[in-house]
């Protein structure tokens, strides 16, 4: 055995304690940490040792030469995109699923998945979603909405005669796919699947909304003469406007078409009583997208995909070229995903599911929607800025009151992010360059939001 190989088994033990001190110094520091850090330094790439240094001098290293670099991003202020941290549970899961290794894709070599299964039916529960659902991890929420209209295609496939896993997309006729205001992965998802990222048909909203204007989908769907595919959306970024999926629902009993529900985050909303009923009609969705490294504040990267049809799912992603009466009964996960072999994702979710239960994520989606509405509703008082959308769930969508232009935003973004205390993106919200608040964090409290609303009063004054 390689000697290095050999010194870092027999210190495997104090290697695992001095890594522990350094995530304990990171996690320390996330309060003092700049919320982001920009890349000024120019990046010089060294060259590959010959002879390896050994695991601690190679995390001395790394800790030298880069981790004054690192984002705050796991801490209470960071409010780019929509950003989750890790619980406590959820962390100690993640390190497990390194130290344990498995690869549930097998099934038949060990029990880790039947932890998913577990993991998945908590999720259900935690969403309010009927068990006929079957779920699966996956990375993120661009593979689950891939995941959900590559089902949708073979959907249409099935509809038109076709079997487009087996056959391609040379039989079929182009199909409409019809949406409102839908989050760009679901374009590069169709880009991904060879229908194209202008296959989108767009669907009108209602007035000042994100929202779909459903009457104007019937309008639409009324004049097809084919099954076609329309993505919901269950949360837009800029405002967490969800489309009305109870009415889009009831045109299901009119028009054949399949539905894919985007609610990468604004699923959460099923944790809280408050705000459960934007998701009202969930249920008649074909396909679920849903992440988990935003809301569920799991580590990177974790998301689940949710689905009526698991034949069609099957039939999709089946690891062989044989028919879908080949597969055994419950399949091996490798048979669900793009992905064969897979971490064993599952771990965190479930560690933060079980130590923190249905009203430990109630809380954190309540406490994250106060802060957006308390955001929201300072910059309604003042003066510098404006709101530009009101506060429906845990986004706050504004400008600058005084020249909202783009570069006058992008400046002042810059300057919120060097400063550190917090950090937000920008957006264009019905053609207007505008800022993005996003609260998803387990850990912000009413003091990271003194500091917040202290920060860009502060940085819009200054000249
Ligand atoms: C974040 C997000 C996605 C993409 O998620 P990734 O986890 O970055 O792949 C898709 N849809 C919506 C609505 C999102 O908010």
């Amino acid at each position: 055995m390689n000697q290095q190989l050999k010194e870092d088994k027999r210190n495997q033990s104090a290697l695992l304690a001095t890594a522990v001190q350094a995530a304990n110094e990171f996690l320390g520091s996330l309060d003092s940490r700049k919320a982001a850090v920009f890349p000024h330094d120019q990046y010089n790439a060294t060259d590959l040792p010959e002879i390896g240094l050994g695991a601690e001098a190679a995390l001395a290293q790394f800790r030298t030469r880069y981790e004054s670099g690192l984002a705050g991003s796991a801490g209470s202020r960071y409010f780019g995109f929509v950003t989750g941290g890790s619980t406590p549970a959820s962390l100690v899961g993640d390190w497990l699923a390194a130290a344990y290794d498995q690869n549930p894709a097998a099934d038949e070599d060990s029990n880790a998945p039947q932890v998913e299964q577990e993991a998945i039916h908590w999720l259900r529960q935690l969403f309010g979603l009927p068990d006929s659902f079957v779920g699966t991890f996956v990375s993120g929420a661009t593979v689950s909405n891939f995941v959900g209209l590559a089902q949708a295609r073979q959907w249409i496939g099935q509809q038109q005669g076709a079997n487009v896993a087996e056959d391609g997309l040379w039989g079929i006729r182009p199909f409409p796919i019809l949406a409102a205001t839908p989050h760009s992965s679901a374009k590069k998802a169709l880009a991904m699947l060879g229908l194209g990222r202008q296959a989108i048909t767009p669907v009108p909203t209602l007035p000042n909304r994100e929202a779909m204007d459903v009457a104007a989908l019937a309008e639409i769907l009324a004049t097809l003469d084919q099954p076609a595919v329309v993505i919901a959306s269950g949360g837009t970024v800029n405002t967490v406007d969800f489309d009305d999926l109870q009415a889009i629902a009831d045109l299901k009993q009119k028009h054949n078409f399949w539905l894919h529900l985007d609610a990468a985050f604004g699923g959460f909303a099923a944790c809280s009583p408050q705000f459960a009923h934007l998701l009202t009609g969930q249920e008649t969705a074909d396909s679920i997208t849903i992440d988990a490294h935003k809301w569920l504040n799991v580590p990177y990267d974790s998301a689940m995909t949710f689905t009526r049809h698991p034949e069609l799912q099957l039939a999709a992603f089946q690891n062989s070229a044989v028919y879908l009466g080949d597969v055994k009964e419950n399949p091996s996960l490798v048979h669900w995903t793009p992905q064969n072999s897979r971490r064993f994702r599952a771990l965190p979710a479930w560690m933060t599911l079980l130590a923190y239960g249905r009203s430990g994520y109630q809380d954190i989606v309540e406490r994250n929607c106060a802060q957006a509405r308390w955001l929201g509703e300072q910059i309604e008082q003042s003066e510098q800025f404006r709101l530009l959308a009101p506060v429906r769930l845990n986004c706050v969508c504004f400008t600058p009151a005084s020249n909202p232009s783009l570069p006058q935003i992008q400046e002042f973004l810059a300057k919120v992010r060097d400063d550190g205390r917090i950090y937000l993106t920008q957006t264009v919200y019905q053609g207007q360059p505008a800022i993005r608040a996003a609260f998803s964090n387990w850990q912000t409290e009413q003091r990271d939001m003194k500091i917040c609303w202290q920060a860009l009063q502060e940085l819009i004054s200054e000249k």
